[in-house]
């Protein structure tokens, strides 16, 4: 029997790119010997991307559609794919082609060979702007240094799965707040990276603003390392270490009246800063454990297409 490969594509606001992605992923699918089925999820689009897909899916079996309530955002899109796809081999791309399908038959190579997981490397990304891609490298530094987990410099939304890894992924780790390229890198078994180029976008604008960046950027680091909450016990010591340089130094000043009236004030905004700062940290925390006590759903299906029979159980998925 032929192996099946699912291809998870997230699509928000994509009606300009999605019949040349169908045209160029479908030509690469139709060569690989495997089958396939080509998932899409339609993430919230207020275009006309679900009236594209539907029509897809009407000339097209191959094509699998699932359509969200709202925007639930990219990575809930790629865990709702993961949850409806049945494949032996589970690839997570981009609508716009950045992610280029050609890089198809490479990934299923290295399944042939035995790895679960393939990771994209990306060696440039034409269109991100120089401001975008420092930024993504800082990020990356920053993350190493602060969390045990080790990430993958420039890793990106492209990666593939195999279907027991997929498995972990979906029981596992239904987590409210995440970063799912994060888990593919440290779930463990057998990994592997290819590197490609990002070429420009098709068509069509970025759906990821600097302020949803930074935003992303606070909650990996906050989900993956505990180092920020202890950044209070090492301000603390070093205040205590100042008080006592500064009490040392006013008891042995002899006749000294009490001067340095700057000294207190950059003190006092000096300690408030980093108080402040440290109840903001704990704040971003909080707001995790609290989303993660809400329990609400990742994402809430609104309808599908050519995917009867898979619905009760990735509803069930929702709610873990
Ligand atoms: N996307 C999504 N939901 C969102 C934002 C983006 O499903 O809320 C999809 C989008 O349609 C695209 C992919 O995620 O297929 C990556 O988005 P984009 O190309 O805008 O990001 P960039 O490549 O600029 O980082
Ligand atoms: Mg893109």
């Amino acid at each position: 029997m032929r192996k099946l490969l699912s291809v998870v594509v997230s699509v928000y606001n994509e009606e300009a790119v999605l019949e040349q992605f169908y045209k160029e992923a479908g030509a690469v699918l139709e060569s690989i010997g495997w089958d396939y089925e080509l998932l899409f999820v339609n993430d919230g689009s207020r275009d006309g991307s679900f009236r594209i897909l539907t029509e897809l899916a009407g000339r097209d079996s191959h094509v699998k559609v699932v359509s969200f309530s709202r925007n639930f955002g990219h990575e809930a899109a790629m865990i709702a794919g993961l949850d409806h796809s049945r494949g032996d081999a589970i690839i997570c791309m981009d609508a716009d082609l950045q992610h280029p399908p050609r890089c198809i038959p490479l990934i299923l190579e290295k399944f042939e060979q035995g790895f679960d997981v393939v990771n994209m490397v990306r060696t440039k990304n034409e269109s991100a702007g120089w401001f975008k891609n420092l930024a993504s490298s800082c990020f990356y530094k920053l993350i190493n240094v602060l969390s045990d987990v080790k990430f993958e410099n420039n890793a990106s939304d492209f990666f593939a799965v195999s279907t027991r890894v997929a498995q972990v992924l979906r029981d596992s780790y239904r987590e409210k707040v995440r970063f799912l390229r994060g888990y593919v890198q440290n779930v463990g078994f057998a990994k592997t990276t290819i590197t490609y180029e990002a070429g420009v976008r098709a068509a069509g604008e970025s759906k990821y603003s600097i302020r949803k960046l930074f935003q992303f950027s606070v909650n990996t680091i906050v989900c993956f390392s505990n180092l920020p909450l202890k950044l209070g016990i090492y301000a603390g010591g070093m205040a205590a270490f100042l008080g006592v340089v500064v009490m040392i130094y006013t008891l042995f000043t002899r006749g000294g009246a009490p001067s340095g009236y700057a000294t207190i004030v950059i003190l006092n905004c000096f300690m408030f800063a980093i108080l402040f700062l440290i109840v903001g940290i704990i704040g971003e925390y909080m707001s995790i454990l609290f989303a993660e006590l809400k329990d609400r759903p990742i994402y809430i299906v609104a309808e599908t297409r050519n995917l009867s029979g898979r619905e009760e159980s990735a509803a069930d998925g929702d709610v873990n």
